[in-house]
């Protein structure tokens, strides 16, 4: 085991990536390994929680809206006592700590009391999800720019978030948590001067196996949304660059593959 990369009484809080275990760093996989216990958010996936060594506690402390959930305090708590017990602690966040992860009250919290953090990167989901769609974020000419917003709202109060700054024609949007208020993302940019007929893609369960992506236009959004699952992640993009759909050939089955089953 790998115990050197973690020492005992440090946390590294990890990023897990949209799901897909091969998404992976090899440094968080080595991390999983090397670890005392492991705390995980609900949006962990599966098969990265299978990495997690028998024997190894596991900790869910699942933050996603609609379930009950540790609340940040009760987290920072946990994750603070298991070092100062002296072990080896993992922090999974899903995708990347540092897009709205929280990690900074948890590097705090660490902090506060001498506990030694450190953070290794994750693939966010909006990365992942231009992948699974053969898109690029950005897009010479036509968005020059990737802003990620959050459209957690809290409950019956409008988002409050810079419409005008947001509606530009040449970038792309990719808005985390924004399932429940998509409805009022779409009608916010519209009324601020973004085109009805902006391309949208809903990317739902990216690298999962039920992955989906829904590709439309902004003035549909709220429309689009209703088809997908409560308690799906789903993550909104939203600009012109979401439109470059090429057709793209389907892998061949590899060299190797045909003459071994061919034998
Ligand atoms: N730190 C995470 C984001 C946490 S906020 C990251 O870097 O990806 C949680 C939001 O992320 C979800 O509401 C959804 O909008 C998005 N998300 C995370 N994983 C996703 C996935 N596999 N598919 C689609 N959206 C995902």
């Amino acid at each position: 085991m790998p115990h050197d990369l973690i020492a005992p009484g440090t946390v590294w809080l990890v990023g897990a990536g949209p799901g897909d275990p091969d998404l992976l760093t090899r440094k968080a996989e080595r991390l999983i390994a090397a670890a005392d216990v492991v705390f995980y958010d609900a949006l962990v996936g599966p098969g990265v929680l299978d990495l997690i060594p028998a024997g190894v506690e596991r900790v869910g402390v699942g933050k996603r809206s609609g379930r009950h959930s540790k609340d940040q305090g009760t987290i920072d708590d946990l994750i603070v006592a298991a070092a100062r017990a002296g072990r080896r602690v993992v922090r999974l966040k899903g995708g990347d700590p540092s897009v709205f992860g929280r990690s900074t009250e948890e590097v705090d919290a660490c902090a506060a009391h001498g506990i030694p953090v450190r953070i290794c990167p994750g693939i966010t989901a909006a990365s992942a999800a231009a992948a699974a769609g053969t898109l690029s974020l950005t897009l010479r000419g036509l968005a020059r720019s990737l802003t990620f917003v959050t459209a957690h709202a809290k409950k019956d109060e409008p988002l409050d978030l810079d419409w005008a700054s947001l509606a530009r024609a040449d970038t792309t949007l990719a808005v985390y948590m924004g399932r429940a208020a998509a409805g009022e993302v779409a009608r916010s940019l519209i009324h601020a001067g973004l085109a009805p007929d902006t391309p949208v893609v809903i990317a739902v369960n990216v690298s999962l196996p039920d992955e989906r992506l829904i590709h439309g236009r902004l003035d549909a959004l709220a429309f689009l949304v209703r088809t997908i699952g409560d308690r799906d992640p789903a993550l909104l993009l939203i600009g012109p660059a979401m439109a470059s759909r090429r057709p793209v050939p389907a892998p061949t089955r590899p060299a190797a593959t045909l003459s071994r089953s061919s034998v």
